[in-house]
């Protein structure tokens, strides 16, 4: 390709030879064959049925030339960092473009839906396939990761570690309505340290937003330690075949997990109380064993599956058929 020297970049992916427009966004340009473009997105379709209303037609490389006044970032691209990610993720919204929309989403999906507490529970760099690091959305440099450290937040390819990676990733999946994936994602941000959530700018986060983390954070506290009293709940000692050295081990295990957060406030609802391992090691008997693991069991999955009620989200029914909907989960034809 021989670029004449008129001030504009032609990228070169998207740049055919054969094409017959051109689209033109800020100073890039991208020459492309419109039937294609019209197969993929129904504004493309409706804008290129209609060239003379907007005033005649101007021409480039003898092609009818569209202007695009998006941001010349958000085009396509193949890379899955986040920044690109989400403009990907409005543009192709915003035009329509409703295979590219849903492979932009897919990303987020892979990253921040998850379909019971089991599977939010597994650590996802624990089995990166090929599919996953498909799906793996790396935070750039420029976006600071939480200062503090947590038992909480998991250092992974997701957006949990950094609060504003998080909060445009949130905003993104809002203006598009992809609402099956703020559960996970607005617990993400309640459970940040609270330094870090204070030290994001204010056009990021607003202050009556987050009014409303404090607010839930709130909430989370009360209901965290709600779970922690059942390692020591009334009426244990009945089953008991130690009652001493079970009083003693159960005082151990609840102190465990309350050191884990002895820096700051325990708003980590959903993270797992080891009663197993650690009850286990610290002498409590089988059936207070059985009986503690019982209850912190039910506790954690009621509250996963009231936590999209918890964020005024409906819930996880709703959302599971709207993700089934925005990512045409039963129509994988041609990708
Ligand atoms: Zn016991």
């Amino acid at each position: 390709m021989n670029a004449p020297n008129d001030g504009y970049t032609r990228i070169p992916a998207l740049w055919f030879q054969d094409g017959n427009i051109v689209i033109r966004t800020q100073n890039t340009l991208c020459k492309v064959h419109c039937s294609i473009l019209s197969l993929r997105s129904g504004v493309f379709q409706d804008m290129l049925a209609f060239p003379q209303a907007t005033g005649g037609v101007e021409t480039m490389d003898e092609c009818p030339l569209v202007d695009l006044t998006d941001e010349p970032d958000d085009g396509p691209s193949k890379k899955v960092d986040l920044l690109p990610l989400l403009g990907i993720l409005r543009l192709s919204h915003k035009y329509d473009v409703e295979k590219l929309h849903r492979r932009a989403l897919e990303h987020f999906d892979h990253g921040m839906f998850y379909s019971s507490y089991h599977a939010f529970l597994k650590t996802p760099d624990s089995d990166l396939g090929p599919l996953a690091q498909q799906h793996t959305i790396t935070v750039p440099d420029s976006i600071p990761a939480i200062a503090s450290s947590s038992p909480c937040i998991r250092v992974i390819p997701t957006l949990s570690n950094s609060p504003i990676a998080l909060l445009l990733a949130i905003k993104a999946i809002t203006s598009v309505q992809a609402q099956c994936l703020l559960p996970v994602a607005y617990y993400w941000l309640c459970i940040m340290p609270i330094q870090d959530l204070l030290a994001v700018p204010e056009d990021i986060l607003p202050r009556a937003k987050l009014h409303w983390i404090l607010q839930k954070r709130k909430v989370l506290a009360v209901k965290r330690a709600k779970i922690l009293e059942n390692i020591n709940q009334f009426g244990w000692k009945a089953d008991c075949e130690q009652v001493e050295q079970c009083a003693s081990a159960r005082m151990e295990l609840l102190s465990h997990h309350i050191r884990q957060n002895a820096r700051g406030d325990d708003v980590c609802l959903l993270h797992a109380v080891t009663v197993v391992d650690f009850g286990r090691q610290a002498g409590l008997c089988a059936s207070c064993l059985k009986g503690v693991n019982a209850l912190c069991s039910e506790a954690f999955h009621w509250e996963w599956a009231t936590l999209p009620a918890l964020f005024d989200l409906p819930d996880w029914e709703v959302l599971n058929q709207d993700r089934i909907n925005v990512l045409d989960l039963f129509d994988d034809d041609d990708w």
